[in-house]
């Protein structure tokens, strides 16, 4: 067991001061956004992996879980969700993989959607996480704290289009009530949160533009100039565009030759693991309840409490009787 008083008090302090930040964020546009055009996206034909998944996987290697092995599922539960055995799967979202390119065919056209989370400028993950692991930046993104999440998915849930990806047999969770608490930690794309408050852009959009020259799929840029560039090309080339209003706005969204509710019947014929519906209600504001939270994250910290001075004094006593042997 390696957690301390210290670093309790730290990750208390951080939940609580989270519940607080987190509920300010409501309804805040943030200062960046992508324009991904999937009118042309090829997904790398004839590349072995498409440059923006090849990039994004680089980029955040090093933050990839390892899981301690082997792995529990937690009462009263029978499974657990383990991706450690397909790290190499590239055509779905996973703790591995936090962008891939979606085929489908409309119309006898194969089209190729670069999925990954649309960074909502109101995001029901933030707002809805009962241990604040979440947070919407002042860039406009979503970041998951890896460190505060216990992998209870409910940011999953709540989001419309189900991008958190879960990682068992690692996290926070292990530390503290590893039997009854917590599934692991979820993981999913930050817009290379690093690289943008440093002012670069997303490595993604980079390697695309690599490719692709002045024919690159992604834009990415301060959001007015982003929307303005968006709906001048719908007013200009009949567009069609999504995520402006998806979810009450987000900061990624697409442009398309052919209408995005087409798109979703395809996806939805598939049955393809990730959909993209066009009518997207907002959830969390129809069932957030701050008040439930506070009570969930104040039961939750009187427990992890108990349980870390336990611990605690059990070391203490085990120190004393190794010193009393040493004696
Ligand atoms: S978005 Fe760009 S890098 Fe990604 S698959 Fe499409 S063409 Fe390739
Ligand atoms: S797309 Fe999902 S995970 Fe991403 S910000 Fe929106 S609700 Fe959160
Ligand atoms: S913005 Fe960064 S983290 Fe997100 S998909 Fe692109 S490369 Fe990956």
């Amino acid at each position: 067991m390696d957690i301390t008083r210290r670093g309790f008090f730290l990750i208390s302090t951080g939940l609580l001061s989270s519940i607080l930040i987190k509920d300010n964020a409501h309804g805040k546009e943030g200062r960046y956004a992508t324009l991904i055009d999937i009118s042309k996206c090829d997904g790398c034909c004839g590349e072995p992996i498409p440059r923006c998944v090849l990039v994004c996987r680089e980029q955040n290697k090093a933050r990839f879980p390892e899981p301690k092995k082997p792995i529990h599922p937690y009462w009263p539960r029978k499974t657990y969700e383990d991706w450690s055995d397909k790290k190499g799967m590239i055509n779905t979202l996973t703790p591995y993989n936090w962008i891939f390119v979606q085929k489908v065919t409309v119309d006898g056209k194969d089209i190729f959607i670069p999925r990954r989370c649309m960074h909502c400028d109101n995001p029901p993950c933030v707002r809805g996480c009962p241990f604040g692991a979440l947070t919407k930046r002042p860039q406009g993104n979503s970041v998951i704290n890896e460190s505060l999440c216990f992998g209870g998915a409910k940011c999953r849930d709540v989001c419309p289009w189900h991008i958190p990806q879960r990682q068992a047999g690692v996290g926070i969770y292990l530390h503290i009530l590893p039997k009854y608490a917590g599934g692991g930690v979820m993981y999913k794309c930050d817009l290379c949160k690093d690289r943008i408050e440093k002012g670069e852009e997303p490595a993604c959009v980079v390697a695309c533009r690599d490719r692709l020259k002045d024919k690159a799929v992604f834009t990415f840029g301060e959001r007015i100039n982003i929307y303005e560039l968006a709906r001048k090309r719908v007013r200009e080339q009949g567009l069609f565009l999504y995520g402006d209003r998806q979810n009450g706005g987000t900061s990624t969204i697409y442009l398309s030759e052919i209408p995005f509710d087409a798109i979703e019947k395809a996806l939805a014929s598939k049955k393809e693991r990730f959909q993209m519906p066009y009518e997207v209600r907002n959830k969390i504001q129809t069932t957030f309840n701050p008040i439930g939270k506070v009570v969930i994250t104040s039961g939750f910290l009187s427990i992890a409490g108990a349980v870390v001075s336990a611990i605690i004094s059990k070391n203490r006593e085990k120190g004393g009787d190794e010193d009393a042997r040493k004696d």
